[in-house]
This record gives structure tokens, sequence and C-alpha cells, in this order.
């Protein structure tokens, strides 16, 4: 299930993000940039330090974070995943009452190889969608776009597994109406959704 952010992050439609992404910062900043011009409602504002709501890291599959966060403290995030796919994982802390995401932490495929800067780029948004709210894999996009799960990777393009042809290969960069639509629902208020 998808959560939204904190009140007074939700309010802002701002996320501050801190990239130390290492060998992906550069492609995270693109990503970032990216993702502010696509209308979800919410938008990224870069910001080093653990004060920042979301940080980016490169990983080889097996790593950690730990936040500080005053209601959390420190609390220490672990992920394990094939980090030479086309995805990364991206977990979030969310308050167990209110059901409210707190911190997220975004892990991107270090071992990667072959991939160009763009599809790289679209791996980035994809879990940039996931930091901003849609932290379920249930919340995947099941018809189309970016947000679709799996991606499968050829001849230098991303498109829906098992959907060659049915959709233009990306890039360029493609959201589903149905992730535009539950990413909006969670940042604005009445964002015409169902
Ligand atoms: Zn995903």
């Amino acid at each position: 299930m998808a959560n939204p952010w904190k009140r007074k992050v939700r309010s802002s439609g701002k996320l501050t993000v801190w990239n130390a992404a290492e060998g992906w910062a550069a492609i995270a900043k693109e990503a970032i940039n990216t993702f502010n011009t696509l209308g979800f409602g919410v938008k990224f504002e870069f910001l080093d330090g653990d004060k920042a709501d979301v940080v980016v890291k490169a990983s080889d599959g097996t790593s950690s974070h730990k936040f500080k966060d005053p209601y959390f403290g420190e609390y220490t995030v672990n992920v394990t995943f094939d980090a030479g796919s086309v995805h990364g994982r991206t977990k979030t802390l969310v308050e167990p009452d209110k059901k409210i995401i707190m911190k997220a932490a975004v892990f991107l495929p270090n071992k990667l190889t072959g991939a160009t800067a763009k599809v790289k780029e679209i791996v980035v948004i994809h879990e940039l969608i996931h930091a901003a709210g849609l932290d379920d894999n249930k919340d995947h996009d099941k018809v189309s776009g970016l947000f679709y799960s799996p991606l499968e990777y050829g001849s230098g393009k991303l498109s829906e597994w098992g959907l060659g042809g049915k959709y233009p290969p990306m890039p360029p960069v493609r959201i589903g109406a149905a992730t535009m639509c539950n990413l909006k629902s969670l940042w604005v208020d009445n964002a015409g959704c169902d």
C-alpha cells in the first residue's frame, strides 16, 4: 500500500534529498531534475546530510543506511538485492500508527554495466517514485510506463517485461496514467484520480 509523507513535508510539496550516490551521483542529479518536471505534485530539493528526507546511495547489492530522525532516533535499514539489473531498492521508514513516511533511502544498482546514462536515469526515477510514497511493490503500474515492474533491458532500451512492441521503448521517459494518478493523489488534494 502506498503511504503519504508526514504532514509537514506533504503540505510543502517538497522532499529534500541527499544525493550521496557516488558513482551514480551525476545520473541521480539528472534523474531528480527530470522527476521535478513530471508534474507529480511533489518536487525534490537538494540538501546534503542527515536532515534530508530522502537519501540516495549506490549499492553493490548489500547495503545499509543509518537514519537520524527525531521520531525513530538512529534507525538502520538494510537491503539485499541484485545490483546488476535495471532496478534499485527503496526503503521507507513508516510511522506505525499514522502510517506516514518519515524517511526514505534509495539504493541504486552499482553493478549494472553496459546501460546508457538515459536508461540509468529511468532506473533512478522509478526508485524516486517509490521514495515519494508508492513504497510497496504492489504500487507498481500494472499497465505501462517506467513504474511498471519488471522492466526488461535490451538494445539500449527499457520496456515493460513481456509486452515488447506494445508500447514505445524507453527512453524517453514515459509515465503510466495510473502511476501519475496514484502518486499525485498522495501529494495534491482532490487530484481527480480514481
Ligand atoms: Zn519498483
